[in-house]
């Protein structure tokens, strides 16, 4: 059997889960979804959240290999759980591949870990816990869920599925980070252990074959060991987990090309799971794959003319766009926020304006913007 990348990239726009045509992926939505697989895969209720909604877990594959996958965990950070509904979608289809993937490995996949937060597309669950540093305290009845389930099923491999920040750009390149992946430390030293190594393994699979169709777009996270977190635990608890970020393609605030990325990336995964014993591996690749840097902003204003107390100033101005959702009408709006005032020439940009010296107008006629401040602002 043979991995092919270019075949799945085509092929993708006919296997996706059609029926999901939004960012927002609520437990409603979920509910909605999970009604297809009744009959298909194995569908069972593993505990509730905070405010009573239920969490599932799906289980399908009759294999040996036992892989546990995960995500939203941030409620907000929904393209995992729609790149899931992709792989799913396909993996219910009889071919070839899909059937072998199916025989080798035993995948579950808990969707949304955290049901509260997505209804109202926030990060943390109910009670404003971040369900991704509650791994040593578990206060939370969502990450007690996920660690009974992973200790009763003891698997092989976790994949564990995040959205990252848009600031991040590859290296020292001006690409977005469109799929970053982590084999999180265990550890201060960061020492490369042998879960760790077969973390770096799977990931370097996933990333040789997903630059052939995203070249210079991927992008290796900063593996600082962070002690309440829930990959650098688990792996420290002997289960290799991979994480993966899902970033932003070039005017893509939609992330309906990430989604795609993000799902060819599982598939990737899942294909390195079941074929293991025949693909060249070596760890050490893993520290080629090239760093995320933070240094690409949304839009620059290129010098523009501030005054203050009589004084004239010549200024780039950088703006982030701030997610915001509106739950009057259920979509997500883009906040455009002053992050960054002055020679803003070390950062790569999405978008630019040149403003060639114009007048700086905000609100009321204020003459200069503040860093915090709602880019609300005219150019005279
Ligand atoms: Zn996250």
């Amino acid at each position: 059997m043979i991995f092919d990348i270019i075949y799945l990239d085509k092929y993708y726009d006919t296997f996706k889960e059609h029926t999901i045509t939004s960012r927002i992926f609520r437990h409603s939505e979920l509910l909605i979804q999970l009604e297809k697989y009744n009959n298909k895969c194995i569908i069972d209720l593993i505990g509730h959240s905070i405010e009573k909604r239920e969490i599932y877990k799906i289980q399908l594959g009759e294999g040996t290999k036992k892989i546990m996958i995960w995500s939203q965990m941030h409620g907000n950070e929904t393209t995992g759980t729609i790149a899931m509904f992709d792989v799913l979608r396909y993996l219910n289809e009889d071919n070839p591949f899909t059937n072998f993937l199916k025989k080798k490995l035993n995948i579950s996949y808990i969707p949304i870990l955290n049901p509260d937060g997505s209804e109202i597309f926030k990060r943390n669950n109910a009670i404003d816990i971040d369900l991704n540093r509650d791994a040593i305290a578990l206060k939370s009845p969502e990450i007690n869920i996920l660690f009974n389930n992973i200790k009763s099923l003891t698997p092989d491999i976790l994949f564990n599925l995040h959205d990252q920040k848009s600031i991040y750009n590859v290296g020292d390149t001006h690409n977005p980070a469109v799929l970053s992946f982590l084999a999180p430390s265990e550890d201060k030293k960061r020492a490369i252990t042998d879960y760790r190594k077969k973390t770096m393994n799977i990931i370097n699979f996933i990333e040789k074959n997903l630059k052939i169709i995203l070249p210079g777009m991927i992008g290796r996270y900063y593996d600082k060991f962070y002690p309440t977190a829930t990959g650098d635990n688990l792996q420290r608890m002997g289960y290799p987990c991979v994480l993966f970020e899902a970033g932003y393609y070039l005017n893509d605030l939609k992330k309906i090309k990430v989604r795609k990325y993000n799902a060819l990336a599982i598939l990737s995964g899942l294909f390195y799971l079941a074929n293991e014993e025949n693909i060249e591996q070596d760890y050490r690749y893993y520290f080629s794959i090239p760093e995320n840097s933070k240094n690409i902003i949304d839009l620059i204003y290129k010098n523009v003319k501030i005054r203050k107390k009589g004084m004239e100033f010549y200024v780039d101005i950088g703006i982030m766009y701030e997610e915001k959702y509106n739950i009057y009408t259920n979509t997500i709006e883009f906040i455009p926020k002053i992050i960054e005032i002055g020679d803003l020439n070390h950062y790569f940009y999405r978008n630019e304006v040149k403003a060639y010296g114009k007048n700086y107008i905000g609100k009321y006629g204020k003459t200069y913007p503040n860093i915090g401040e709602c880019a609300n602002f005219k150019l005279i």
